[in-house]
């Protein structure tokens, strides 16, 4: 195992996520060692470390008596291309394994998509269910339906009682790390500190129950709603967790579907919970693999602006940005609405590059690794592929973020005022991202309501929604 700062460095990770990806490896290897396990561990300030996994390969090549090289595939692009270019220089024996964090393979995947016009993950998670059995009674779906999904969007009151998610103490390893991070790579984004994480397996089982006994029964109901200083509200904080393999994303929704047979969870909550992980994140990956290498280069919109320097910073008078925007510095995390609605919603509106949104990304989450975070960010977020993954732009004035949060409360900003200095800048951007892009979007049956609301407005109502956007934009 190598801590190689190619990895480390490709963009600029926040600090919790190399802390946490370096610790878990540390405690891995130190638990593999124990059990008789022969591990040769490379540091990051190892003085003879390459600094690229090619190298560390090669090194222990040439220091070892090795008979063949047996690895797990790559879950990114382009490491797949760095091992493949490294292994036939090196003219060595290579044996890929699959890659066990997933439920299903690359070979189900491309069979279900193989002939399909339309790749909608709601078709691709009734395979997964009946594949698994997940919520099945039989050959149907347990409570008559395949999603509950018009159930779990309400918004979230301050009254409401909710558990921070699982958290232990640095240990030794994980101090040792910190430092190492704050040596090493002082000027990335984020803050180490206060540090939480889980770091081995017994730890993120323990976020597993925390999350099951306290905020799964709430997960659905409140899925969608945002709250002024609450960055995790009932979500399980577990992608990082998965992503890493510290836990398997199969025992995560058979533990969900045990709570719901029990009575302990309601339907909407599990099934919700459960078509995330068996749903969503099997699905991106599927579309990762698929579209790869061209995907990570869509830009279906055009989109050419550089992404402002408040994505960074959180330097901004827009309280719903600032608020996922700190709370990603502090915890290198948000959660999916606030990355969609929020930050993706405004880069989208504002013709944000997606390469540049896709690059903030996969830097500032702990759960970022590109073949989940691009899928996510490119197709889902910024239309970027023109709609292989999404069937419609996630485009929405500030009207949406008023109904699932408490942010509008307390911005600068007013917004229910659609036009001059005090108006929320979603609700500009909104008309101005519809009618740049009209050529590209008007045909979209479900921007239909749309195009036809602005058909009706006045010309002048529609001249000041596009001169304040342009002010708008003139500022980034
Ligand atoms: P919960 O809300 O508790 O959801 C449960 C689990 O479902 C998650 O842990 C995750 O494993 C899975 N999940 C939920 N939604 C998705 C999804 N759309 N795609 C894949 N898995 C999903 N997820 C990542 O793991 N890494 C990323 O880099 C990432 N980037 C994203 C970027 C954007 C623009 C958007 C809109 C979403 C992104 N997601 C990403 C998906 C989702 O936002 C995160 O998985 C989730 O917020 C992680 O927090 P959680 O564990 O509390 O999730
Ligand atoms: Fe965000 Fe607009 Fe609400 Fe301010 S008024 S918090 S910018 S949606």
């Amino acid at each position: 195992m190598a801590e190689v700062s190619s990895e480390a460095n490709y963009v600029p990770h926040h600090k919790k996520k190399i802390a946490f990806v370096f610790s878990a490896m540390r405690h891995f290897a130190a638990a593999l060692s124990q059990n008789g396990w022969n591990v040769r561990y490379v540091k990051l300030d190892a003085p003879a470390n390459t600094g690229s996994l090619s190298g560390e390969l090669s090194r222990a090549l040439d220091q070892l008596d090795v008979a063949s090289v047996i690895y797990t595939e790559a879950s990114e692009y382009r490491v797949t291309e760095e091992i493949s270019d490294w292994a036939n220089k090196k003219n060595v024996s290579l044996e890929v394994l699959s890659d066990d964090r997933f439920i299903c393979s690359h070979q189900e995947f491309e069979e279900w998509a193989d002939g399909r016009k339309q790749l909608r993950m709601e078709f691709f998670y009734r395979l997964i269910r009946r594949k698994t059995g997940l919520l099945m009674n039989g050959d149907q779906p347990e409570g008559g339906q395949w999603n509950f999904d018009k159930e779990n969007r309400k918004p979230a009151s301050e009254t409401l009682s909710m558990q921070r998610p699982y958290s232990t103490e640095p240990d030794k390893i994980t101090e040792e790390v910190l430092e190492l991070v704050e040596k090493h790579f002082p000027n990335n984004f984020g803050e180490s500190r206060p540090f939480w994480f889980a770091v081995t397996r017994e730890g993120a089982l323990e976020a597993l129950d925390t999350f099951i006994a306290h905020a799964l029964p709430s997960f659905g109901d409140f899925q969608d709603a945002m709250l002024d200083g609450e960055p995790f509200l009932f979500h399980s904080v577990l992608a990082q967790y998965m992503n890493v393999g510290l836990l398997d994303p199969l025992e995560v929704c058979r533990r969900a579907e045990a709570e719901w047979y029990s009575g302990a969870a309601p339907i909407n909550a599990v099934e919700g919970y459960i078509r995330q992980i068996a749903g969503w994140r099997e699905y991106v990956r599927g579309i990762y693999w698929l579209k790869m290498p061209e995907y990570t280069d869509q830009n279906f919109l055009e989109a050419k602006r550089p992404l402002p320097e408040f994505y960074w910073t959180g330097k901004t008078e827009m309280a719903c940005v600032r608020s996922a925007i700190k709370q990603t510095r502090e915890e290198a995390y948000a959660h999916h609405i606030q990355r969609l609605m929020v930050t993706g919603n405004f880069a989208m509106l504002a013709g944000i590059d997606p390469k540049q949104v896709h690059e903030w990304y996969l830097a500032v989450y702990a759960d970022a690794y590109e073949w989940v975070e691009a899928p996510n960010v490119i197709g889902m977020s910024q239309f970027a592929d023109g709609g292989v993954l999404a069937s419609k732009p996630y485009a929405s004035s500030g009207n949406y973020i008023n109904k699932m949060s408490n942010h509008c409360r307390s911005c600068r900003f007013k917004v229910k005022e659609k036009i001059g200095p005090n108006a929320c800048p979603f609700n500009s951007l909104y008309w101005d991202f519809l009618i740049r892009n009209q050529e590209k979007l008007v045909s979209n049956p479900r921007l239909g309501n749309a195009y036809r609301t602005w058909a009706k407005m006045s010309e002048e109502k529609r001249s000041a929604y596009l001169d304040d956007a342009q002010l708008i934009l003139k500022q980034l």
